[in-house]
């Protein structure tokens, strides 16, 4: 971006503003949105004018009982009035990000001038990448900015598709996507060791090509969350009515193997909280997590494992972490992603470098404010995976292709 010559351009820059937004229409956490401003006030001060461009959840998965969508659970308006304050200039919101209205506004707008488009995904061409719909978009602006590393991995008509509308010296990363990358790339490279990674999370089938990636270069991989269970009941635990894929024992197998022909060792939870049920009023436990009773479930990792996975943490060089330990939206089960965040900032103080990438365990380390005693905290969680995985990530490749 720091190429390219904004001034008295139009800019349209994709961002991730896909933030938690509370039914009053409260922004519960604003990191994305914060993380953004380095490259809107780049562009502005440039001397261009500013259109942006995000998406917010899932609008067409959740419609109304009518089948409409739900415009205003699904609006990006607050999000314009909370910019407009963190920047401290007018943010136009317009209710349409294609259509009459912005493309009138695309025609008069000025330089300093900050337009908020409203939800990409009310248009199910977004997710498609359809090129009719990324032309409309295109045609707002003079010059592409792609600063939404959260969303790199999906090739949607705003995030990838749109790019092909604009020459090479129309089109760029933002500052964020520029860091984002650098941080991994460093990750990539690094030889500091011991290297920890910890993957937690509902189910193991999204992290087992990652983790068989990581053996290549972690030496300790820590599993908690509900993806621990399919791994301990591979390895024939008894796991009771805990969180479990079946169709993935083979796999967790192999990867198991892998894991201790390079010697690295995988730490599964010792023990677990468990419950009767799937609910913050249900009765709990300690169990040893490969003798879980029948009708009992694994929610959260035990006080033992607590201690173990700290230990392993602090004395590691370079920490990754993506993904909860346990049940973290339910307090009775939040202890166990909470001492992960505490002895990750911990190892920080400690000289390591340690990075969080992902929606709940970023959420884990703002609860418990402890963002700035992480080195790095990532915008993305599947896209800073596929990253690592080694995977290109379409819009990324959209702007540098
Ligand atoms: P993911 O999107 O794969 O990172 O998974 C996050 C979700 O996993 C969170 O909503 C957690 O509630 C859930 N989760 C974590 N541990 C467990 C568990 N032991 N059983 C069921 N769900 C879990």
């Amino acid at each position: 971006m720091q190429q390219l010559h904004l001034s008295g351009k139009r800019v349209i820059m994709r961002v991730d503003f896909n933030v938690p937004i509370n039914t009053s229409g409260i922004i519960t956490d604003a990191t994305r949105i914060e993380k953004a401003l380095a490259s809107i006030n780049y562009i502005l001060e440039q001397g261009a004018s500013l259109q942006l461009l995000s998406h917010l959840g899932r609008p067409l998965k959740k419609l109304k009982e009518d089948g409409s969508i739900d415009k205003a659970k699904f609006s990006l308006a607050p999000v314009a009035k909370f910019l407009s304050e963190k920047i401290g200039r007018e943010v136009s919101f317009i209710d349409d990000c294609i259509g009459a209205e912005a493309v009138q506004k695309s025609n008069s707008i000025v330089a300093g001038e900050v337009v908020l488009l409203e939800n990409t995904r009310f248009y199910k061409e977004e997710k498609k990448g359809d090129a009719l719909f990324a032309k409309k978009l295109a045609d707002l602006a003079d010059v592409y900015i792609n600063d939404a590393f959260g969303t790199a991995h999906r090739a949607h008509a705003s995030t990838a598709v749109i790019a092909q509308n604009f020459d090479a010296d129309a089109k760029a990363l933002g500052l964020l996507m520029q860091e984002e990358i650098k941080q991994a790339e460093a990750i990539l490279k690094m030889d500091d060791k011991p290297f920890t990674a910890i993957m937690g999370g509902a189910k193991v089938s999204d992290k087992l090509l990652l983790i068989d990636k990581l053996i290549d270069r972690a030496d300790h991989i820590i599993i908690g969350g509900g993806m621990a269970y399919t791994i301990i009941k591979a390895k024939a635990g008894n796991i009771g009515n805990s969180i479990f894929e079946e169709d993935r024992i083979d796999d967790v197998l192999k990867t198991l193997e892998k894991a201790n022909q390079k010697g690295v060792k995988i730490h599964l939870p010792v023990d677990s909280i468990i419950a009767d049920d799937f609910s913050n009023e249900a009765k709990t436990n300690v169990a040893q997590s490969d003798h879980i009773p029948d009708g009992w479930m694994g929610l959260d990792i035990g006080p033992k494992a607590r201690v173990d996975f700290s230990n392993v943490i602090l004395n590691s060089k370079a920490v990754i972490w993506n993904g909860p330990m346990g049940v973290f939206e339910m307090s009775k089960f939040e202890a166990g992603t909470q001492a992960i965040a505490d002895s990750l900032s911990r190892a920080t103080q400690n000289g390591s470098y340690t990075m969080v990438g992902g929606g709940d365990s970023v959420a884990a380390i703002n609860k418990l404010n402890l963002a700035d005693k992480i080195s790095f905290v990532s915008t993305g969680g599947g896209a800073m995976l596929e990253y690592l995985e080694g995977k290109d990530l379409p819009g990324i490749v959209a702007i540098t292709s």
